[in-house]
């Protein structure tokens, strides 16, 4: 079971449960706790949960968030504006960050509020951060099931950036080594002598530039054969010329 839980205290309107419910499973999550909801199973809930079914089934219903947070080693709390409380403020990428690493060790709850009050500022203090979405300070208020999108949506970026990705995983040779760089790099200026690249010019420059591109590429081992298949018929070409004039 995936140690995040997205936790909702209190919610008046039973849409937003079932639109919680399916913004969470688009991202990958599927556990949702209710502290003491209004109504809650309703009609509502589950048409605007749009088939996000696992979630539903698998919900829970506490009656404080104490019962909801007590097994968590990192518990967020989401809040629409600034309250009395000396909690570190942090944006949703940098909750994504520690919820990500905090998971790999224990359980995460992330908290969102009442529609109308948002969460109690003793609720509050049971988090070890608030986690505040920058919106226009003059209507900085999201729709709860939205703001349960925003942060779901980070959480799941920050998981895929952790693994290694699609074009990566796509490159299937291994990464050329410092020495295969070092005779692609000899192999590369030596043909840029061989095809009178420089015309009296200094090389320095131009090397000093074609080092940080290659290096910036990150070449893979099929690469730089390709490329080295490349330079030796410039080279080959570039005798044959040489030999008619
Ligand atoms: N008037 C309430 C608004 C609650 S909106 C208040 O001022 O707190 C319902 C819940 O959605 C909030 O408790 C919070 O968990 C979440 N939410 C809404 N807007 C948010 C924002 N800008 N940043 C973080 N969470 C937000």
């Amino acid at each position: 079971m995936q140690p995040i839980r997205f936790v909702l205290v209190r919610t008046s309107h039973p849409g937003n449960i079932g639109s919680a419910a399916r913004a969470i499973r688009t991202m990958g999550y599927t556990r949702l706790v209710l502290v003491a909801p209004h109504k809650y199973p309703h009609a509502d809930a589950t048409a605007m949960a749009a088939g996000a079914d696992d979630v539903l089934d698998g919900i829970v219903v506490v009656p404080t968030l104490v019962d909801a947070i007590a097994d968590c080693r990192l518990v967020l709390g989401c809040t629409a504006r600034r309250r009395g409380v000396s909690l570190p403020e942090i944006t949703p990428r940098e909750a994504a960050a520690q919820a990500g690493e905090a998971a790999m060790a224990g359980e995460v709850a992330i908290v969102f509020g009442n529609e109308r009050t948002g969460l109690e500022n003793e609720e509050l203090m049971r988090c070890h951060a608030a986690v505040h979405i920058p919106a226009d300070p003059s209507y900085s208020s999201l729709n709860l099931a939205q703001a349960v999108q925003v942060l779901a949506y980070e959480m799941r970026l920050a998981q895929l950036q952790g693994q290694p990705s699609a074009v990566a995983a796509a490159k299937s040779d291994p990464a050329a080594t410092a020495e295969q760089m070092e005779y692609f790099f000899g192999h590369l200026f030596q043909t840029l002598v061989d095809i009178d690249f420089h015309k009296g010019r200094s090389p320095v420059t131009i090397e000093q530039r074609l080092r940080k591109l290659f290096l910036h590429a990150s070449l893979d081992q099929r690469e730089v054969r390709i490329l080295r298949g490349i330079f030796d018929d410039a080279q080959r070409m570039a005798r044959i010329a040489k030999e008619r004039s």
